[in-house]
């Protein structure tokens, strides 16, 4: 069992589930070759992908391309279905900063065939987490600055206000699909600059204000 980090508070929340929103930010949609979607681009991944800051990914065997994305990450504090904006707010309880670790060449090849995206998604060590902070502790504007930096070199830095669709739409559109719930975590989508790591990098990830989280590929 996995659990929920938070700052500034003992509460042991566990994991549950892991939506993750892609082509959320439009130049990485472009970067990648895909449209700019009418509507987010979800997937999920399991809990038992998490790691927590200061642990190490682990480089998949069946892999050449894995690839870095640096995300918002949402953290649901109560059970929402077919919310409506304000309620959508209301169920956010706090954010961290989080990373979708994807092996792009498989994913690549699943596109190709139609295939779901789970191999490519749902890897040990593919997830991971950061410390949360509580929304009642800090207050998201959206004018942070998201970015992510390998062996102190910067590959990934944007607003979040760039996001296409932001958290409170992200809440409502998702539970118009399936119920959240306490302990579920939204990955908002990554911003341009994705790329390859390598074992032996060192990751640095950090939402300005919000949180930040270091890791080591081997
Ligand atoms: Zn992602």
């Amino acid at each position: 069992m996995k659990y929920i980090r938070i700052k500034n508070s003992s509460d042991r929340i566990p994991v549950g589930k892991i939506v993750c929103v892609g082509r959320n930010y439009a130049e990485h949609a472009k970067e990648l070759g895909n449209e700019i979607p009418a509507g987010p681009v979800i997937f999920l991944k399991p809990s038992s992908s998490v790691i927590y800051s200061d642990e190490e990914i682990v480089y998949p065997s069946f892999s050449i391309e894995m690839h870095h994305e640096v995300e918002l990450v949402l953290l649901i504090g109560k059970k929402v279905k077919n919310a409506g904006l304000t309620e959508a707010g209301e169920a956010i309880a706090g954010y961290g900063v989080g990373l979708d670790m994807t092996l792009r060449d498989i994913q690549d090849e699943l596109k190709k065939k139609g295939h779901p995206w789970t191999i490519a998604k749902c890897f040990d060590t593919s997830a991971v987490l950061s410390d949360f902070i509580l929304k009642n502790d800090y207050s998201l504007t959206l004018n942070e600055e998201i970015s992510l930096s390998i062996n102190d070199e910067n590959r990934q830095r944007e607003k979040l206000k760039l996001m296409l669709f932001p958290p409170v739409k992200l809440v409502q559109y998702v539970s118009s699909y399936m119920t959240l719930e306490e302990g579920d975590l939204i990955f908002t989508g990554t911003p341009k600059g994705v790329g390859k790591v390598a074992k032996g990098d060192k990751l640095f990830a950090r939402v300005e204000n919000v949180a930040e989280l270091n890791c080591k590929v081997i």
